[in-house]
Parts: structure tokens; sequence; C-alpha cells
């Protein structure tokens, strides 16, 4: 008889945002003006030059002379030679081939535990993004929790406890909070010093805007030999419906004699047929001179969402963090209230919806995640219904 991976009977179910949606949606039964700021998904469209690119891309999938068929292993060169040139932008050098394109960082950050052994233990920061329990939970790892609280700004540092996969996001989802270059150094010693690898979710690089923080580990010296590195196309270029992103896989990764590239080219090779010819162009335009120039009007309109959001939450001395270098407000709740309260008080009073903290980890309780990715005539009215927190509180 087929026997099943018990393992998926240990995941918390999938309760945060059905949950959410589910009140959200009940709430919109009886009123049509629920702003909803709960999900980090891009509002705004594809550029301009975005989209020129996918219709001469589509143009060319249907001459013969410029079909193209299976892409080759690992994305097209000339997408990898834009993303090259990126980071050599911000002096930091790297191969074609240790650059691999993929459908997002959430298959990515799933799949490179194809590399490692159950055997490991990982350390995983909370609150976080909650894909990394679950894949860790899916494939058997131990997992070690590092707290993220307001003692720590959210940015915790190595304590002592040795983990075998360290997983660190940057600027953070849910939290907003980012690592300056010192510190990230000292995630780079630690992992070096117990050859542990790093898996680095950089999925938000864009929103940084101040040059302390690091848009990539591989800015750390030291960081070739620990660090993996996962960027997505969905958040800097709104690519979320599109699907690209990609990996970095230094040469220089070897742990028990195995080389982690050659390995994750081998499991690309093996169970990944690339992502589509005209997302490949469609993300390298993304990259050129214009198509950047589009991406940071867009980027730029969500960080200004973030700025006002932040600017109300100030002038009625709501405690919160991010917002600067992230789309991401992770506001202290008001009135001492736990995360799931306030979830139900700023839905029922202000018809307003974010994401209850503690969904994200345990600490994430009474704190609560509210999304900049929205319109801005919304934010603005979702701003005004805020500041009657204001006029409860005093
Ligand atoms: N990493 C983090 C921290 C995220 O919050 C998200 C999406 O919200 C992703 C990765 C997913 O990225 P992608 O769309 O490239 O799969």
């Amino acid at each position: 008889m087929i026997k099943v991976e018990k393992r998926y009977s240990n995941l918390a179910n999938d309760f945060l945002f059905k949950t959410v949606a589910e009140k959200r949606n009940k709430m919109s039964e009886r009123f049509d003006d629920i702003i909803d700021l709960s999900i980090g998904d891009v509002k705004l469209p594809l550029s301009r030059s975005v989209v020129e690119k996918c219709k001469e891309a589509s143009d060319e999938m249907a001459k013969i002379e410029t079909f193209r068929g299976y892409s080759p292993n690992g994305g097209y060169s000339f997408l990898k030679d834009k993303i090259r040139k990126e980071y050599e932008s911000g002096n930091i050098s790297i191969n074609n081939d240790e650059i691999f394109i993929s459908d997002g960082t959430k298959s990515d950050i799933s799949n490179i535990l194809d590399l490692f052994s159950s055997d490991n233990t990982s350390l995983i920061p909370d609150p976080v993004y909650p894909v990394y329990v679950d894949t860790c939970i899916m494939k058997g790892i131990n997992i070690t929790y590092i707290d993220c609280n307001e003692d720590n700004n959210f940015l915790p540092l190595p304590d002592g406890r040795v983990a075998d996969i360290i997983y660190i996001c940057s600027p953070n989802n849910p939290t907003g909070a980012a690592y300056t270059k010192d510190e990230l150094s000292k995630w780079v010693d630690y992992a070096n010093y117990n050859k542990s690898v790093i898996l680095y979710d950089a999925a938000y690089e864009a929103f940084i805007s101040d040059e302390k923080y690091c848009r990539s580990i591989f800015e750390i010296e030291g960081s070739r030999t620990c660090a993996i590195e996962f960027k997505s196309f969905s958040k800097s270029a709104g690519f979320t419906g599109m699907r690209c992103g990609y990996t970095v896989v230094p040469k220089e990764l070897v742990f028990e004699d195995m080389n982690i590239n050659k390995m994750w080219t081998r499991r690309h090779a093996t169970k990944f047929n690339g992502v589509p010819y005209i997302i490949q162009r469609a993300a390298e335009e993304s990259l050129s001179y214009e198509g950047e120039r589009e991406c940071r009007k867009a980027l730029n309109y969500y960080r200004e969402n973030a700025k006002m959001i932040s600017k109300t939450l100030q002038s009625i001395s709501v405690k919160f963090f991010g917002g600067e270098n992230s789309p991401y407000i992770w506001m202290k709740c008001p009135f001492g209230m736990k995360s799931w309260e306030f979830f139900d008080y700023l839905l029922s009073e202000l018809r307003i919806v974010g994401v209850p903290g503690v969904g994200f980890g345990k600490n994430g309780e009474y704190f609560f995640r509210l999304s900049c990715f929205n319109l801005k005539d919304n934010i603005r009215v979702a701003c005004e219904r805020l500041k009657k927190l204001g006029d409860v509180k005093s």
C-alpha cells in the first residue's frame, strides 16, 4: 500500500491568511469600503517597457527564425549578464554560472533543502516568513528559533547556539528590520566558524534606500564560503504574477567535500525546465536603463505609502518598526491588545485589514503587520481612519 509523507501532519494549518480572508470577506458583505493592507502583493501594473518587451518576445516566439524551446539550464545568459552587472555595480563579483534563474524565491528557498540532509538543524528567526518553518518541517529538519523582539530591534545576532542552516531575511518580512554590514558580518563569521550555511532571503532588497543596510550578503567578506542568496523580481519589478527570481550559489561553497554549486546545477538540470523565454526577457528589461527607471517609480510609490502610514502612526504615538527600507510596517498593537484582538478591532471599527503578528511566530504577539502595497488613495483613507486610534487612546 502507498505510504504518505507523515511529516505533513506536523504542519500548522494554513490558518493565518485563510482566517484573515474569511473575516475580511464576512465584513465585506456589510461594508463596501474595507481597505485591505494585509497581503504583500503588488498593486501597480507592470512598467510600460517590460510590457513592450513581453510583446516583442511573444512575436519572436511566433517566427521560426526566432522561436525558442527549453531555456538553457540555469537561465539565459542575456538575463544572467544583466544580473551579474547589477552585482558589479555594487562592487560584488560573481560569475554567470553562479546565478540560477527560477520562478521565484519561494520555490528556491524551499527547493534548496534538497541539497542538505534532514539530520541538520536549522535556526529560524521568530517572527518570520512562514515558508522557512513549513519547508523544514516537510523535510524533517529540526528547528531552533531565535527570538526577534523589541529588545534586539527584531535583529537577532548569533547567541552561541549552533545550527547548520541559518535563515536570514533582510529586509525582514514581517518586521521590516534590515541588517547593517557589521551585523551581517557577525552572522557570516559565525557560519564560517561552525561550517553552517546561511540561506539569505533578499526578496525585499529593492526597498533598501539607506546605504548602511546590506543589499546583498555578498557585500560581506567571507560570505562566499557560507552563504546562498535568493533574490526576486516579484517586488522589485512587480513580477508576483510573472514569476521570476534567481539564486546565487558561490563556487567556494563546499561542505563535506561536496560542491554546493555543482549540486544545485545538477538539481536544476534534473528537476526544473526553466523560466519561460518571454518572462526572462521581461526580467532582463526590468534591469535595463528605462526598465529600472520605471520600476524605481513604482517602488517610490510604495515607499511614499509607507511614509504616509509611518507619519500617521507617529502622530498618534503608536510604536512601530520598519516602513523605511521595507514595504511593511510592524506596529505595536495599541491599548495592549493581542494581535488577533487588534485585527478584529481594526476591521470592525475602522474597516482596515492587516495581519496579526502572532501569525508569523510567537514573538509576533502584540504586533501587527500593515502592507504598503496598495493604491495611494486607499492608503490616504486608511491613514485618516488610523488617526481615530489616537482619539481612542487619549
Ligand atoms: N521571501 C519573502 C520573505 C517573502 O515575503 C516572499 C513573498 O511574499 C517571498 C520570498 C516570495 O518571493 P517570490 O514571489 O519570488 O516567490
